[in-house]
């Protein structure tokens, strides 16, 4: 039974240093979000059969799904119901920005089961919301904090950025001491990428190029050394609060891990819908493409909307590496048994000279069921788990 997730690629307007697919709406024409809509419905009547038992999770993300207007965001939660049956219990998530919920919208959600909701906070502090483009306050975000709990929501994340421009330590702790202050259920904490194409980015190759009198912002980015220690004393603090980092940027109170993401790093099926979604079903894995009216308009002409690459039939070698990258973020770590049950091989013979490679560091450690990752390298895990590639 696969999970389901549904992109909206909406927001308000683009933050200076995103990468994600998302169509800002105010440089959007007004009947995008309505042609989106069709073409969703024509897609998930399409992929019921995908999901003939229903689905075991939920998640609406994007972008911004609490950009949709009410009657929108309603027109979509009753798609949703009419064509995939979800399982007694499921975890159903939806994603939304500060400045973006009203009270009718959250009523609507609970209306339709949503039971757990993922709010973009980044910081509470105006200058450096403001330094990457975010289009909301510290105050609309704790407004929102305060709505959500109204609407009845208990199963709550916040997603809070460090490294941020002009971000020192004192101003971290103050933004994670405040969330913590609120008591979510869960939170998801980033560090700053500067990712090639966005504002963000421009602006630093700028200050690179030309050491002018903006190559004060430049210095004001923190250094890798600083966003390690801002991760690492998160990380303490979270502990002592009674949260445990179950993955990498991930954190929970016992209870509240988020199973859908849980699935998707075990490597279990989900399927995507809409626009730029990805899903990865029975060992085949297809992206759409990423822009609204040709996605629209092949579904309405019995098309296919999904991009140009096609559907990949994963080889044995890229899910094992699959497996090993996902798995290895997370606290439990790679099961050795289920390993070879699913692969036919075991682990420690396939990947041999990447375990010895680090094999003096310490960066895995094994008992007799599981290989992790040392916790103490699982800020800089990206870079050691390329090696699985
Ligand atoms: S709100 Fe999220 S998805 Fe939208 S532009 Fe900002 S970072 Fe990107």
């Amino acid at each position: 039974m696969p999970s389901l997730y549904i992109h909206v690629p909406f927001c308000i307007q683009k933050c200076d240093y995103c990468a994600f697919y998302s169509h800002s709406l105010v440089d959007s024409p007004e009947d995008l979000i309505s042609v989106y809509l069709e073409g969703l419905e024509v897609e998930m009547t399409k992929r019921q059969k995908d999901a003939p038992q229903g689905v075991s999770s939920l998640f609406i993300g994007g972008g911004t799904p609490t950009a949709l207007k009410a009657v929108e965001l309603e027109r979509l939660m009753k798609m949703i119901h009419r064509c995939f049956p979800m399982n007694e219990g499921a975890e159903k998530t939806v994603e939304g920005n500060p400045g973006t919920l009203t009270d009718e919208k959250l009523t609507i959600l609970r209306r339709y089961g949503i039971n757990r909701f993922s709010l973009g906070v980044q910081a509470f502090d105006d200058s450096l919301l403001s330094a990457v483009g975010r289009i909301h306050t510290a105050r609309q975000a704790r407004e929102a904090i305060g709505r959500l709990r109204s609407a009845g929501f208990d199963n709550l994340n916040l997603d809070l950025m460090f490294g941020l421009p002009g971000q020192d330590m004192i101003l971290w702790q103050a933004t994670l001491e405040e969330a913590l202050s609120y008591s979510p259920e869960h939170l998801s904490l980033y560090g700053l990428m500067l990712e090639e194409d966005t504002p963000l980015y421009e602006r630093c190759a700028q200050v690179t190029n030309n050491q002018t009198e903006n190559a004060l912002q430049l210095d004001l980015l923190p250094d890798d050394d600083l966003q390690a220690d801002m991760h690492e004393w998160a990380v303490e603090r979270l502990k002592q609060e009674g949260y445990r980092q179950y993955e990498t940027s991930n954190f929970a109170r016992p209870g509240y891990d988020c199973r859908h993401n849980l699935g998707y790093w075990r490597g279990a099926d989900y399927l995507g819908l809409g626009p730029g979604a990805v899903s990865c079903l029975n060992k085949v894995r297809w992206k759409n493409v990423e822009d609204v009216r040709v996605y629209e308009n092949c579904l309405q002409s019995g098309q296919s909307p999904i991009d140009e690459a096609g559907e990949e039939v994963l080889t044995l070698r890229e899910r094992m590496a699959e497996r090993m990258i996902l798995g290895l973020r997370l606290e439990e770590g790679v099961d050795f048994i289920l390993f070879r049950n699913d692969f036919g091989e075991d682990l420690r013979d396939i990947y041999r000279d990447v375990l010895e490679h680090y094999k003096d560091k310490d960066v895995f450690v094994a008992d007799n069921d599981y290989l992790r990752l040392n916790p103490k390298y699982s800020f800089i895990a990206n870079s050691i788990l390329r090696d699985f590639v």
